[in-house]
């Protein structure tokens, strides 16, 4: 047995509390207020919370001024070897888990199984393979296109084969598709809900990109655990209420068009003018949504422009410079962000029986949304890792 002696934040409450974790084969076995007898102690400096998570990257992208362009242009061994790179700085940055929502033949399927085995050093991986569009749709370049719900169905099917353990359904447009309006709707309903039967029977996550009001409707009645992004034209009754309903998280993704609106004059002029259209609104549904009570989780969009690997500190800040409140900036990174990768109990948590990852930060993340930016140790399983 094992135990960390320091100052807790427990997302559930909000509180800070000191004390010792007792850990035992890599779980959290209990909170106490000493430590069990004869255990190795370890004490932490700081604010410990639980192992951040990104719940939306893109392990294929660089964060470049052109990401897509830059990886249509390399080998894909190349990409493999870029992605791959990137890990060391996810741990470094406290985040011990993250979920891929789409990469280059599903590479990021690959980097999870390699970091399970222990190849190369990493956060846990839940990777949706390759993205789910139709013929033509939002990211079709490098997604599998479908149409129709047998198609989605075959088309889930072999991604979940092929070792994914998310799904990613394109239900609208988006910003990163030329010629294509962001909020125009993509998947249809029945679309949707059969990618999602495929993810649920396995009890993995199904994320919708979702950018438009009747999109995000279609995702919500399909039953998505995800809507990614979120309103760009307001919502209705409806929509809200579907989140409750369904218990659908929202992922606003704040870092993407805080990347391409800093990257003016070097992104593609047609994503700059797509997301000018947007951020403003984009901002105020957020907050509506949260006053609301829709739980948001937190997801960078990683890997689009000037949006870098990693960049969960940013997205924590503009969460709480939009209006979260700071327990709730804590919630989204770490009990939500754990729902969104389907693994609700096991992460984002020190509840007994939650894997012991951590985060130790240097400052009060409840005091200070700026914390999470200084991250003194990260652990996962117990383990020092950074
Ligand atoms: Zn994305």
């Amino acid at each position: 047995m094992q135990a960390f002696k320091g100052r807790f934040v427990f997302p559930e409450t909000g509180a800070v509390e000191e004390g010792y974790l007792w850990v035992e084969a890599g779980r959290v076995r209990e909170f106490a207020k000493a430590p069990p007898s004869g255990a190795e102690v370890v004490a932490l400096e700081g604010y410990a919370v639980p192992g951040l998570i990104d719940a939306h990257v893109h392990l294929s992208f660089s964060g470049g001024a052109d990401p897509v362009r830059e990886m249509e242009e390399e080998p894909p061994a190349t990409t493999v070897v870029r992605a791959a790179g990137y890990l060391r700085g996810y741990l470094e940055a406290g985040i011990t888990a993250l979920r891929d929502l789409g990469s280059r033949d599903g590479l990021a399927v690959g980097l999870a199984r390699a970091v399970e085995q222990g190849l190369l050093p990493g956060p846990r991986i839940v990777a949706a393979g390759r993205f789910l569009t139709p013929t033509g749709g939002h990211g079709h370049r490098h997604g599998v296109e479908a149409d129709g719900p047998d198609a989605v169905r075959r088309a889930a099917r072999e991604e979940l084969k092929r070792g994914a353990r998310a799904i990613k359904l394109m239900a609208t447009g988006g910003v990163m598709t030329p010629g294509l309006p962001a909020g125009v709707p993509m998947f249809e309903e029945a679309e949707l809900a059969a990618g999602v039967a495929e993810a649920k029977k396995r009890r993995f996550p199904a994320a919708a990109h979702a950018q438009g009001l009747e999109g995000i409707k279609n995702a919500l009645r399909a039953g998505v655990t995800t809507v990614e992004h979120g309103a760009f034209d307001g919502w209705d009754a409806e929509a809200l209420q579907l989140f409750h309903q369904q218990s659908a998280l929202l992922v606003p993704t704040l870092a993407a068009p805080d990347g391409i609106l800093r990257g003016a004059g070097e992104v593609p002029a047609f994503m700059v003018e797509k997301t000018r259209g947007i951020a403003e609104r984009h901002r105020a549904n957020l907050l509506e949504a949260y006053r609301k009570g829709v739980a948001v989780a937190a997801g960078t969009d990683a890997g689009t422009p000037l949006n870098p690997h990693p960049n969960l500190a940013r997205e924590l800040w503009l969460l709480a410079e939009v209006g979260l409140e700071p327990a709730d900036v804590l919630r989204a990174a770490t009990l939500y962000a754990a729902r969104a990768l389907g693994q609700e109990g096991a992460l984002g948590t020190f509840t007994p029986g939650a894997w012991a990852d951590l985060a130790v930060l240097e400052g009060n993340p409840l005091a200070d949304p700026g914390a999470y930016a200084r991250v003194a140790a990260t652990y996962l399983a117990g383990r020092r890792v950074a």
